[in-house]
Protein backbone atom coordinates (compact mmCIF):
# COMPACT_ATOMS: atom_id res chain seq x y z
CA UNK A 1 0.00 0.00 0.00
CA UNK A 2 1.52 3.24 -1.16
CA UNK A 3 -0.10 5.46 1.56
CA UNK A 4 0.57 5.48 5.18
CA UNK A 5 0.04 7.30 8.51
CA UNK A 6 -0.14 10.99 8.76
CA UNK A 7 -0.30 11.23 4.73
CA UNK A 8 -2.77 13.96 3.34
CA UNK A 9 -5.42 12.44 0.98
CA UNK A 10 -7.76 13.44 -1.41
CA UNK A 11 -10.82 10.77 -1.47
CA UNK A 12 -11.55 9.97 -5.52
CA UNK A 13 -14.68 7.80 -4.98
CA UNK A 14 -17.28 7.22 -3.19
CA UNK A 15 -19.67 8.86 -0.93
CA UNK A 16 -17.04 11.54 0.48
CA UNK A 17 -15.22 11.63 -2.66
CA UNK A 18 -13.76 15.38 -3.21
CA UNK A 19 -12.82 15.24 0.51
CA UNK A 20 -9.34 15.66 1.92
CA UNK A 21 -8.34 14.71 5.44
CA UNK A 22 -5.08 13.10 7.27
CA UNK A 23 -4.65 9.52 7.55
CA UNK A 24 -5.10 8.34 11.00
CA UNK A 25 -4.94 4.40 10.42
CA UNK A 26 -3.77 2.45 7.53
CA UNK A 27 -4.29 -1.26 7.56
CA UNK A 28 -1.67 -2.38 4.51
CA UNK A 29 -3.15 -5.77 5.15
CA UNK A 30 -6.95 -5.04 4.14
CA UNK A 31 -5.83 -2.08 1.96
CA UNK A 32 -7.49 -0.06 3.81
CA UNK A 33 -7.07 3.50 5.79
CA UNK A 34 -9.10 5.71 8.11
CA UNK A 35 -9.18 9.25 6.96
CA UNK A 36 -10.38 12.24 9.10
CA UNK A 37 -14.00 13.61 8.50
CA UNK A 38 -14.48 10.58 5.99
CA UNK A 39 -16.84 7.57 5.98
CA UNK A 40 -18.14 9.13 9.27
CA UNK A 41 -20.33 6.93 11.12
CA UNK A 42 -22.85 6.96 14.13
CA UNK A 43 -22.19 4.79 16.84
CA UNK A 44 -25.08 4.95 19.40
CA UNK A 45 -23.65 4.28 22.56
CA UNK A 46 -25.73 2.89 25.56
CA UNK A 47 -25.00 4.25 29.04
CA UNK A 48 -23.77 0.83 30.73
CA UNK A 49 -22.88 1.85 33.93
CA UNK A 50 -24.79 4.46 36.44
CA UNK A 51 -21.94 6.93 35.89
CA UNK A 52 -22.07 6.90 31.76
CA UNK A 53 -24.45 9.08 29.41
CA UNK A 54 -26.24 7.63 26.60
CA UNK A 55 -24.84 9.13 23.55
CA UNK A 56 -24.71 9.29 19.61
CA UNK A 57 -20.75 9.17 18.81
CA UNK A 58 -19.12 9.34 15.39
CA UNK A 59 -16.55 7.42 14.54
CA UNK A 60 -14.37 7.64 11.37
CA UNK A 61 -14.34 4.04 9.37
CA UNK A 62 -12.37 3.00 6.63
CA UNK A 63 -11.86 3.42 3.46
CA UNK A 64 -10.84 1.43 0.08
CA UNK A 65 -6.98 2.60 0.09
CA UNK A 66 -7.74 2.58 -3.45
CA UNK A 67 -10.36 5.32 -3.43
CA UNK A 68 -7.65 8.08 -2.59
CA UNK A 69 -4.66 9.75 -3.72
CA UNK A 70 -1.85 11.00 -1.76
CA UNK A 71 -1.89 14.89 -1.46
CA UNK A 72 2.11 16.12 -2.16
CA UNK A 73 3.46 18.48 0.55
CA UNK A 74 5.58 20.07 -1.68
CA UNK A 75 3.63 21.20 -4.80
CA UNK A 76 0.10 20.06 -3.48
CA UNK A 77 -1.54 17.95 -6.07
CA UNK A 78 -3.09 14.75 -5.76
CA UNK A 79 -0.78 12.46 -7.41
CA UNK A 80 0.25 8.79 -7.57
CA UNK A 81 3.20 7.40 -5.64
CA UNK A 82 6.85 6.34 -6.97
CA UNK A 83 9.50 5.09 -5.27
CA UNK A 84 13.15 6.38 -5.30
CA UNK A 85 16.46 4.85 -3.55
CA UNK A 86 17.83 7.41 -1.05
CA UNK A 87 21.11 5.82 0.34
CA UNK A 88 20.07 2.75 1.19
CA UNK A 89 16.01 3.38 1.99
CA UNK A 90 13.49 3.08 0.02
CA UNK A 91 11.37 6.76 -0.06
CA UNK A 92 8.08 7.44 -1.30
CA UNK A 93 8.36 10.11 -3.73
CA UNK A 94 6.02 12.35 -5.48
CA UNK A 95 5.27 11.59 -9.15
CA UNK A 96 4.24 14.83 -10.77
CA UNK A 97 7.33 17.18 -8.55
CA UNK A 98 10.01 14.50 -7.27
CA UNK A 99 9.78 15.51 -3.94
CA UNK A 100 9.58 13.36 -1.21
CA UNK A 101 6.30 12.78 0.42
CA UNK A 102 7.44 10.84 3.77
CA UNK A 103 11.39 11.85 4.54
CA UNK A 104 10.87 15.06 6.37
CA UNK A 105 8.22 13.78 8.71
CA UNK A 106 9.94 11.24 9.72
CA UNK A 107 13.28 12.72 10.89
CA UNK A 108 11.11 15.14 12.92
CA UNK A 109 9.09 11.94 14.37
CA UNK A 110 12.25 10.28 14.95
CA UNK A 111 13.66 13.15 16.98
CA UNK A 112 10.71 13.68 18.73
CA UNK A 113 10.76 9.35 19.77
CA UNK A 114 14.49 10.33 20.93
CA UNK A 115 13.79 13.53 22.93
CA UNK A 116 10.39 11.37 24.81
CA UNK A 117 12.55 8.29 25.55
CA UNK A 118 15.51 10.67 26.62
CA UNK A 119 13.18 12.32 28.92
CA UNK A 120 11.66 9.12 30.27
CA UNK A 121 14.50 8.18 31.11
CA UNK A 122 16.18 10.87 32.96
CA UNK A 123 12.38 10.59 35.03
CA UNK A 124 13.49 6.85 35.61
CA UNK A 125 16.48 7.64 37.27
CA UNK A 126 15.33 10.57 39.07
CA UNK A 127 12.33 8.36 40.47
CA UNK A 128 15.12 5.55 41.18
CA UNK A 129 17.21 8.27 43.25
CA UNK A 130 14.23 9.23 45.24
CA UNK A 131 13.15 6.04 45.99
CA UNK A 132 16.95 4.92 47.61
CA UNK A 133 16.58 7.94 49.58
CA UNK A 134 13.22 7.53 51.22
CA UNK A 135 14.12 4.02 51.59
CA UNK A 136 17.47 5.03 53.28
CA UNK A 137 15.77 7.81 55.42
CA UNK A 138 13.03 4.93 56.17
CA UNK A 139 15.95 2.18 57.49
CA UNK A 140 17.65 5.06 59.48
CA UNK A 141 14.90 6.16 61.55
CA UNK A 142 13.54 2.15 61.97
CA UNK A 143 16.75 1.33 63.09
CA UNK A 144 16.86 4.21 65.61
CA UNK A 145 13.09 3.68 66.72
CA UNK A 146 13.90 -0.20 67.52
CA UNK A 147 17.42 0.91 69.02
CA UNK A 148 15.22 3.43 71.27
CA UNK A 149 12.52 0.63 72.00
CA UNK A 150 15.11 -1.96 72.88
CA UNK A 151 16.78 -0.38 75.16
CA UNK A 152 13.73 1.27 76.84
CA UNK A 153 12.52 -2.44 76.90
CA UNK A 154 15.49 -3.65 78.11
CA UNK A 155 15.09 -1.12 81.04
CA UNK A 156 12.07 -2.20 82.10
CA UNK A 157 13.12 -5.70 81.85
CA UNK A 158 15.92 -4.79 84.36
CA UNK A 159 13.59 -3.17 86.76
CA UNK A 160 11.40 -5.78 86.54
CA UNK A 161 14.50 -7.93 87.54
CA UNK A 162 15.34 -6.03 90.43
CA UNK A 163 11.63 -6.49 91.85
CA UNK A 164 11.54 -9.79 92.03
CA UNK A 165 14.94 -10.16 93.74
CA UNK A 166 13.38 -7.68 96.01
CA UNK A 167 10.53 -9.33 96.36
CA UNK A 168 12.41 -12.37 97.15
CA UNK A 169 14.57 -11.05 99.46
CA UNK A 170 10.98 -10.37 101.34
CA UNK A 171 9.97 -13.49 100.99
CA UNK A 172 13.07 -15.39 102.37
CA UNK A 173 12.86 -12.62 105.54
CA UNK A 174 9.38 -13.65 106.07
CA UNK A 175 10.11 -17.56 105.92
CA UNK A 176 12.83 -16.90 108.65
ZN1 LIG B 1 4.53 16.95 -5.69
Amino acid sequence: MRIKKNDTVKVITGKDAGKTGKVLVALPKENRIVVEGVNVQKKHKKARKAQDVSKIEEQNGAIQASNAMVVCPKCGKTTRVAYAVEGDKKIRVCKKCGGALDAAKEVKEVKKAAKKSAAKAAEKTEEKKTKSASGAKKTSSGAKKSAAEKTASGAKKSTAAKKTTAKKAEDADKAE
